[in-house]
Order: C-alpha cells, then structure tokens, then sequence
C-alpha cells in the first residue's frame, strides 16, 4: 500500500522556482490499477517518479507497504527499486548494444548478481516476443522495445508496476498490446500505476485521477476494489553489502563495453601499453648493463691497486719545475720485499705498436708486463701458453695476442706460432687471451701482452714503467697497503713531505668497482623513473578515456540505477572497465616489452633477461593504475542522481 501526504516538489529555475507538485496526498491499496491523467506539465511524470522512488519530494511523507522512504539512504532506495517496483518509460530506455534478453535481465545483476537467460526468455514470451530474445534493441520496433522493457520491470517480480506513459511513443495497435499485458498482470495480482493521455486508457482503469497544476483535481473510483486482498507489509531486508561474485560479471561486462568501442578502447590501452613497456624494458636494460660491467670488473681483478708515477716540483737554480717521477723495477722488488701484504706486482709499460702479418696490418696497444699478470688480471690464454720469467729476464720475442688482433691478423685460424712484425720487430705468436668484451677504443682485447723487459728495451726503449698493478692478498689490507706502498716509494725516491700526496697516485680497484656499480644502479634508476612517468601518463590517459564514457552513458548510468543499481555497483562497473583496459593494456606492454629487449639483447650483445619482478610489479602497478585512475571517473558516475542522468541529453 502507498501512502502519500502533503508531498511537495518544487525545482529551482535561475531565480525562479517552479511548483511542479504543489500539496498531493493520495492512497493507492494493494493490487489496485489507477491511472493519471491531466494536461502536459500538471507534475504527472514528477509524481510518478517520487512514488517510483526515482526523486525524493522537497517535503511530505511517502509511506511504501508502512514503510516511510523519505528516510531512507540512497543504496536503500536502490534496493526497493530493485525488489519491489518496476518502472516501465515512455522511451522505453533500453540499452542498444545489449540484445533484448540481457535487458530484460539487466536488473538480475544487481538482484541475483547474475544475468538468467531462461528467466529472461519465459518474459519475453510472457509479452508475445519468445522468439525476439537475441536481438538488439534497434532492431525491434517501438512496439516490442516498450514490451522488452515490460519484462524487464517484471524480472525481479515487483509489487507494483509505475507506467509513465507507456504507449505515449506507440501506435494504437501496440497500444491495445501493451494495455493487455498490462490487465493481465494487474489480475495476477501487480499493482498497476499509469500516466496516460488517452481518455481510452484512463476508461479501462479500476480508478482514476486528474491532475491540474501540481494537485489533484479529481479521484473516482470506477471498479471496485477486490477485498480479498491482504496487506502485504514489507519485511525485507535492505541490506546493502557488496558481494565479491558481482566483481567477475562487472569484468565481464567491461570486457564487452571495450570490446564494442574497439578503438577508443585501443588508444586508451595505448598509454598503459607504451609505460607496461618501458618500465619493464628499461628495469631489463638497466639490469643487463650492470651485469656487463659486473662482468667486466670482475675481469680486471679484484683486490688490486692501480699505480702511477705523478709529478713533483723540484727548485732549480733560476726557477721551480714540475719533474716526472718514474717507476723503475727495483722499486718493484722493494715493494714486494717490504710488504707483506702485497702478494703479486706486475709492471705495465705501454704503447701504441703497428702490427704486421703478411699483407695485414692493424694498430694496436702493446702492454709490457710480467707472467704475474696471468694471475692477477684473470688471464689465463685460451689457446697456447703466456710467456714465463724466464723468457721475460731474457727479453724474448714472444707475444700472447687479444682476440681482436688475432681476429684481424688471422681470421678464425688459430694464431699460435706465426710471426708477427710489431714495430718491424719479429715476434712469435705463443698465446692468446681471453675475450673479455667491451667495444670500440674501450676493447680490452684489443691488445698484445709481451715481457715487460723485452717491452722496455726493445719495443719502447726506456727503463721505467708505466703502472704497477699491485695485487694485495686480502681484501681488508688494501686500504692499509695502499698506505704502504706510498710510503715505500716516497721514501725510496725523496719525495719531501710536502709533496707527498702527488707523487704517486694510486688507484683502488675496490672503490672503482663500487662507484662504478652504484652509478650503474642510479643510472637504471634514473631510467625505470622516467618509464614510470610514461606509465602515469597512460593513467590520466585512461582517466580522461572514463571521463568520456562517463558522460556519454549517463542515461545508461541513470537507467541501471532506476532498476536498483547501487552506488557500489555503478562504481564497481566502472573500475572494472578500467582495470580490464589497464591490465590488457599492461599484458600487451609486458609482451613488447619482450620483443624490444630481445632484439636490443642480440644487438648490444648484453645479457639481458625481463626478470620475473618487472613483470610482476608492472602487471600489478598497471591494475593499480586502473584502479587509482578509474576510482574518480567512476565515483562520478556512482554519485549521479538516477532522474538526473536519466533526463541527460
Ligand atoms: P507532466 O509529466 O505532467 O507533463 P512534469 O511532472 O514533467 O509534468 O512537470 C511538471 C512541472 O515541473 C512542469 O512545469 C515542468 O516544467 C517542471 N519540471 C519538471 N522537471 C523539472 C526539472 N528537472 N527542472 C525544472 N523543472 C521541472
Ligand atoms: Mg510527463
């Protein structure tokens, strides 16, 4: 039973404010038929929608089955929409994309959180359309889409159906049709409220009443009312709580939004795709070039301290100039004898050499150093042998070739035994290093390994060093033995105190090796950073790409909440569709992803591997864009007043 008293709407206009319902208070029982009738503009549609529960009234009581609504939230409102009353439109507002038998059971997804075919299908013959069920709304006349939106009011078997102008679009023979289906739900026992023009209509109902104004001009009852009927007092329970089953038919459905705007959907996803991609290729790009230089520092030796000659001022007779200090093989020997720490020193005497072989001809760099160097730079040869002590003290005519000469002198034949010219000097070929990568003027096999004796005098002609690799025999000592090596030699060669710290520079291999690694991690950094902007960009993208959607289906938004959408269902079909675009968006990033960094492996030649991670943090991070970008569209579209967007043009 309905029961409404001194109800009131007024709407504000600018600075006017139209009466639309000015005082109305009527009762309409149970299983009654009451039609409306009165001239356009009379609040016909506005009464129907306050007592459909579309509107709330400015003031007045509205008691539905004893219950009063004017007190109810909005998610409860909801939920009596969906249970207990069917709203039947004069445009019918079905939606076009679904076919006829998913509007009809449209309202089962936010009853039952499942759509029901059979269900959907026995109304649709219930209203002569058994054999219409799969086609689209614009396919059927206007005639059948009122009496699609017939079954649809009746899916969630209502109380009471409120028909506002039902055959208002239709012809007359549609008319008679959709007043029959009427009739004979009204004798199942529905309560049946119709706004209508046609003096015919109003004739074949049980009572009828005349608006005028925003009142009630007249009420006469032409049918008595069957007294059998008893007062069904609602007890149902308007509990609002979001069920977690709901989420995979809102995916579902997201899927097939996107699906049909294949487009739009696809430069949404573009942005996600593109941020999905470089995050995860730039954290691969990263990775893989730290294990390069990894590998590269690791070849050169750990524990080892780099030394170099400086220079120092000496005062002259006129005037003070800066003289070199060098190096000489008996400062070697000292080091080695008077610290213990020290394990292995190999000189280094270098230079530039014109290597010959045959017609070929390549420059490269000649390194002098001792048998010692094996060790401690990781290079045993790979092919033949590195010279010995032996062939050093007698300054023999052996080099030991990097695998980038050998390739260049020899091709692929293997080096060992041929002689080689280097600067027109005859040398045997008795080894060849190890590959230890790097490219351009930065190749570390871009080189020759001689005795360093055989380097000094007969290749360079000078009888000091270059640098001394010192090798220290624990990691611990060699900040101390850096210290050592100092004072050995500023001792050794008379360095005044004040020039000290200049004479020698040495190098900490350790410390390289961590700035080197801590630079290549900010670096990947760095990189990862501005992916991830990318991958924001392609939120706001998606946000933007809602936002649209948004509006565009306000009356959509406005429809599912008239047949008892809650806000969290709104909100959750919106989040979802952005999350199914994010997450393909994010699948498709990580698929390029792949593609880019193989082909960058195989072109660079680094070991580059997406790691397990990346993925699984981009797969993440992408939903949580969608979620995070698509919770404001969403909510807008959650919050709208279901009259409001259904009035939205
Ligand atoms: P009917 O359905 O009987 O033709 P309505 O209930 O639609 O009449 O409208 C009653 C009055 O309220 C009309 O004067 C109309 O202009 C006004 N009205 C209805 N809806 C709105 C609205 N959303 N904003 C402002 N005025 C409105
Ligand atoms: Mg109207």
């Amino acid at each position: 039973m309905i029961e409404i008293s001194g109800i009131k709407k007024s709407y504000k206009m600018g600075d006017n404010i139209v009466e639309a319902l000015r005082d109305v208070t009527l009762t309409i029982e149970d299983g009654d038929f009451v039609a409306i009738m009165g001239p356009s503009g009379s609040g016909k549609s506005t009464l129907m929608h306050i007592l459909g529960l579309l509107d709330v009234p400015t003031s007045g009581s509205y008691k539905l089955h004893g219950r009063e609504v004017s007190k109810l939230s909005e998610d409860e409102l909801a939920i009596l929409r969906r249970d207990e009353i069917g709203f039947i439109f004069q445009q019918f507002n079905l939606l076009p994309r679904m076919p006829a038998w998913q509007n009809v059971s449209l309202p089962l997804l936010y009853s039952e959180k499942k759509f029901d075919q059979d269900k959907a299908q026995s109304l649709l013959e219930q209203v002569g359309l058994g054999t219409r069920g799969d086609h689209k709304s614009n396919e059927l006349s206007g005639g059948q889409q009122q009496r699609v939106a017939i079954a649809r009011s009746l899916i969630n078997s209502p109380k009471i159906i409120f028909a506002d102008e039902p055959t208002g679009n239709l012809d007359s023979k549609s008319e008679k049709e959709i007043m029959g289906i009427l009739k004979s739900l009204n004798a199942q026992g529905i309560t049946i409220v119709i706004v209508t023009h046609e003096e015919e209509i109003g004739e074949q109902a049980n009572r009828l009443i005349r608006m005028r104004d925003g009142v009630v001009q007249s009420d006469e009852r032409k049918v008595p009312l069957a007294q059998e009927r008893s007062s069904n007092q609602s007890n149902q329970s308007l509990d609002s709580e979001f069920h977690f089953g709901e989420m995979i038919e809102h995916f579902h459905q997201g899927w097939k939004t996107l699906a049909a705007n294949k487009v739009r959907s696809g430069l949404s996803m573009l942005g996600i795709l593109i941020g999905v991609a470089a995050v995860v290729t730039m954290l691969a790009l990263g990775k893989g070039a730290q294990q390069s230089i990894e590998k590269q520092l690791s070849s050169m030796g750990s524990n080892l301290l780099i030394l170099r000659a400086g220079n120092v001022r000496v005062a002259g007779v006129a005037q003070e100039s800066g003289v070199r200090i060098r190096i000489s093989m008996d400062d070697l020997a000292a080091m080695k004898a008077q610290i213990p720490a020290i394990k292995n020193v190999v000189p280094n005497v270098g230079g530039r050499g014109q290597v010959t072989y045959l017609n070929k001809n390549w420059n490269t760099y000649v390194n002098g150093v001792t048998s010692s160097f094996v060790e401690v730079r990781n290079s045993e040869p790979v092919l033949g042998r590195f010279f010995s002590d032996a062939e050093n003290q007698r300054r023999a005519t052996v080099a030991v070739i990097g695998r980038t000469v050998s390739r260049e002198l020899f091709g692929e034949r293997s080096p060992i035994g041929e002689v080689i010219k280097i600067n027109r000097i005859n040398f045997t070929v008795i080894g060849m290093l190890p590959e230890k990568g790097g490219q351009g003027p930065s190749d570390q096999d871009d080189r020759i390994v001689v005795p360093v004796m055989t380097a000094m005098y007969r290749l360079f002609g000078r009888n000091y060093v270059d640098s001394v690799d010192v090798e220290v025999s624990q990691k611990e000592l060699i900040d101390e033995t850096q210290d050592s090596v100092k004072e050995v030699l500023n001792s050794r060669h008379r360095i005044p105190l004040s020039q000290q710290d200049d004479a020698f520079q040495i190098f900490n291999m350790a410390d390289l090796q961590q700035a080197i690694e801590s630079s290549s991690k900010t670096m990947s950094m760095l990189l990862s950073s501005i992916a991830a902007i990318s991958l924001l960009v392609g939120g706001i993208g998606i946000m933007n790409i809602m936002l649209v959607s948004v509006t565009e289906r306000t009356r959509e938004i406005g429809l599912r909440k008239a047949i008892g959408g809650r806000k969290v269902d709104i909100l959750m079909q919106f989040l979802a569709e952005s999350v199914v675009v994010s997450v393909i968006g994010g699948l498709l990033g990580i698929g390029l992803a792949w593609g880019v960094t193989t082909a960058l492996a195989s072109v660079m030649g680094w070991p580059m591997t997406i790691s397990l991670d990346a993925v699984g943090l981009s797969f993440f991070f992408s939903a949580f864009i969608g979620i995070v970008f698509g919770l404001y569209p969403a909510k807008k579209a959650s919050e709208l007043h279901p009259i409001d967007a259904l009035r939205y043009e």
